[in-house]
């Protein structure tokens, strides 16, 4: 595909915040964008040209969607596979390629993946059925944690567990779905890692992001205080991954940071990620603008951080200060536009010059 031009019709699979920032991304270099997403009144549909309301297993709503857009991405990672491969079934250009979404999704592949790139990961083992459960627990060693080995996020479907027992009875609240058992990090930080890799091959990283979580979510979002060494191994291996998958687009590796300045690679976002929102006002391009230009093919922007900044995302109640917020002429406010704001769930950020 030649670099698409103004006018062009960009398809995004979601409806959620980062679609609504793509959208607007988008829109800003002359594109349509144009969402397909399966629920009404969605964030992103509504500052986009265009959206379809479809099931992601509908192949007839998929395939006039390939047909009406010149690149399909996507804003979530749990794209299931059959949705990729109707929309390239009907002729669709998929940036980030199926591959890539299909190693993410599944928390086995994606260690295995980054273990075969010489990418140190957690201690892990697979459980498939409650006899594997103790072998496991076994070599791992407490403390641990079991994940479903699918469609986790925001520390939903995993629990630690120290004893067989808990383990058992973890593997039974997950509906003995494939897990796997992970080995506790004593880490020092959490960094995330994000990069872009252009249709032509070129690549570009953002500075290191340092992360505080809470309950299991992204609460704030600083300039890591990592060393430089750190920061080079973390850009080596979003290289590596971004290589290996032959990816176009950003995304986005989050690691923990041990005691002895080492890296160990927890997750692969394939796609653009709440650490990298302050790229938005910070940064000389938006990892959002990034990920339309890698995908429409066209050069990447420059990474460079422009001042030192903080991300506050505001969860649940928090965005009911939008007016207080409104008041600090230094808050760079985003509100995703969502109807209810139930505990936990991400209504904005904020970005503020430090
Ligand atoms: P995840 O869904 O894998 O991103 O995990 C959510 C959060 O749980 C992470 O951001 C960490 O704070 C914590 N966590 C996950 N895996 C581990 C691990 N192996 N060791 C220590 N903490 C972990």
């Amino acid at each position: 595909m030649r670099a698409l031009a103004p006018g062009g019709v960009v398809g995004v699979l979601g409806g959620g915040q980062l679609g609504r920032m793509l959208a607007i991304a988008a829109a800003q270099l002359g594109f349509d964008a144009h969402i397909y997403v399966d629920h009404d009144d969605s964030p992103a549909a509504r500052v986009s040209a265009r959206a379809t309301v479809g099931d992601y297993h509908d192949h007839a709503a998929l395939a006039a969607f390939a047909r009406s857009v010149d690149v399909v991405t996507t804003e979530f990672e749990n794209v299931p596979a059959d949705t990729a491969q109707a929309l390239i079934d009907a002729g669709a250009i998929v940036r980030p390629n199926p591959r890539a979404l299909a190693i993410a999704q599944d928390r086995l592949l994606e260690k295995t993946f980054l273990n075969s790139l010489g990418i140190a990961t957690a201690a892990y083992a697979a459980i498939d059925a409650v006899d594997d459960l103790d072998v496991a627990l076994a070599r791992i060693g407490a403390p641990m944690i079991l994940k479903t080995r699918r469609m986790g996020y925001d520390g939903k479907g995993q629990a630690r567990v120290a004893t067989p027992d808990a383990a058992l009875a973890a593997f039974e609240s997950f509906g003995r779905a494939p897990c796997i058992l992970e080995g506790v990090c004593a880490f020092e930080a959490e960094v995330s890692m994000i990069a872009a890799r252009s249709a032509d091959g070129d690549i570009r990283a953002y500075d290191l992001v340092e992360n505080a979580h809470a309950g299991g979510i992204l609460v704030r979002s600083t300039p890591a205080r990592a060393s430089a060494d750190v920061a080079a191994q973390a850009q080596a291996a979003c290289r590596a991954v971004l290589e290996a998958l032959d990816y176009v687009g950003v995304l986005t590796i989050e690691f923990f940071v041990m005691p002895d300045g080492a890296l160990v690679a927890n997750e692969i976002a394939p796609r653009v990620h709440n650490s990298g929102h302050w790229t938005i006002e910070a940064a000389a391009t938006s990892q959002f603008e990034q990920h339309i230009r890698a995908v429409a093919g066209w050069p990447l922007g420059a990474t460079d951080a422009l001042f030192a900044w903080e991300m506050i995302n505001l969860i649940g109640d928090d965005a009911a200060r939008w007016a207080e917020l409104a008041h600090d002429g230094r808050a760079r406010l985003h509100l995703y536009g969502k109807r209810d704001a139930p505990a936990g769930r991400k209504m904005g950020h904020v970005t503020r010059r430090v």
